[in-house]
């Protein structure tokens, strides 16, 4: 009997992953349906994308754009108009109201944490592509989704690496993971350089296509950092066993280490519809998504001679990975804290209000200032917001000298 195409809800669905995401899907009709979109307020590339899809609900960032969406479909589409929803609420029927078989989770923020929680907690499957909740609330979540059953599929590339290397092996079988970054757009500045870098540099990333949230982290590494700490909990692996190293041609995307010497890896173009692929349909993987030729060109298996190249991070220069790995360690509440403060000051560094390597700096001051809470829903919600106004504080402090 032919399966019946998997119904995909997808939250963020006018971003960086949501847009590679809905290509994939309207290449494989047979597969894969839309049930819901969800997008906070891009109205016009919302509407155009329920018109095509025909999603039974539709959610907005506010009640305006609902508005403007409802007033943009009503034009086009008459009787056949799906649900159009906003806020929380919307959000919440977008992904648990929606008779999903799969989430796509890939909104910014911490703004779908209810909905997450909410699918996993009735046993729907999510595909993660939102760190920031994965990192901050990633004990509570990974723990109801053990009780519930319900499966969370990475999406991040080096974790959808990790995972597939994974696949029939024993988890006790492991000995470490080695997660690989790119270096980011500064990998090669001095620290005077660093000091002086603009949101312009940082935003232009060497050989990742992504939104400017992910592009900031990228630059200070916090980036990899954040996936250190979202590996732990998809993995199960103590900061210990989660290596990083700088591969700057961003094809090996990860590494596990056996006990018995035996690695593995898993080799892709740096193109992030290859792990929202994989996310979309496994356990299967997508027929002919890729053309043959490019692929082997671009891992080095072309007609010249090309080298894969590892290297250690510069940690002076790049000092958000060990936060990071602190913040990992302390566990509770440190994570969500790590995250928060990092998310303010990269808003705040790209609205010219501080420097770049004040990132860092800031975040560590908001790990140092934080008495650890266990990682209970409540506690990670105090804790997030505690983190943001001290993180903002210091920042109206900075910009006064
Ligand atoms: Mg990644």
């Amino acid at each position: 009997l032919p399966a019946a195409a998997r119904r995909i809800a997808i939250l963020g669905s006018t971003g960086s992953i949501g847009r590679q995401a809905l290509e994939l899907i309207e290449r494989y009709p047979e597969r894969f349906s839309v049930c819901a979109l969800a997008a906070n307020e891009s109205v016009d590339l919302l509407a155009a994308q329920a018109d095509r899809l025909a999603p039974k609900v539709v959610s907005c960032g506010s009640m305006a754009a609902a508005t403007r969406v409802q007033e943009l479909l009503g034009a086009r589409r008459g009787a056949s108009n799906p649900e159009i929803a906003f806020g929380d609420e919307g959000l919440m029927l977008a992904a648990a109201g929606s008779e999903a078989d799969l989430v796509l989770a890939a909104t910014d923020g911490l703004v779908a944490r209810r909905a997450i929680f909410a699918c996993v907690e009735r046993g729907i499957d999510v595909a993660l592509a939102n760190k920031e909740i994965a990192v901050s609330f990633g004990e509570p979540l990974f723990a109801a989704a053990e009780n519930s059953g319900a499966c969370i599929l990475p999406v991040d590339s080096e974790h959808s690496a990790v995972f597939q290397c994974l696949m029939g092996e024993r988890r006790s079988d492991v000995r470490s993971i080695v997660l690989t970054a790119s270096g980011g757009p500064f990998w090669e500045l001095s620290e005077a350089e660093m000091r002086a870098a603009t949101p312009a540099q940082a935003l232009n990333h060497p050989t990742w296509s992504m939104g400017p949230k992910n592009t900031i982290d990228s630059a200070t590494l916090m980036n990899k950092g954040l996936e250190v700490i979202e590996a732990s909990r998809f993995f199960g692996l103590a900061p210990s066993a989660i290596e990083v190293v700088i591969h700057r041609q961003s094809v090996a995307h990860a590494f596990v280490i056996f006990n018995d010497g035996s690695v593995k890896s898993q080799l892709a173009a740096p193109d992030m519809r290859t792990p929202i692929g994989f996310a979309l349909s496994y356990p299967e993987r997508l027929e002919n998504a890729t053309p043959a030729q490019p692929t082997r060109d671009a891992i080095g298996l072309g007609s010249g001679p090309s080298m894969m190249t590892f290297a250690p991070v510069d940690h002076a220069r790049f000092p958000c990975l060990r936060l990071a790995y602190r913040a990992l360690e302390h566990g509770g509440t440190f994570p969500a804290v790590l995250s928060a403060a990092n998310e303010e000051a990269g808003r705040a560094f790209l609205q010219g209000k501080i420097k770049f390597t004040d990132i860092a700096r800031l975040v560590s001051d908001a790990l140092e200032a934080h008495s650890g809470k266990s990682a209970s829903v409540p506690e990670i919600e105090i804790a997030d917001s505690w983190a943001r106004s001290f993180a903002r504080t210091s920042i109206s402090k900075t910009c006064q000298v």
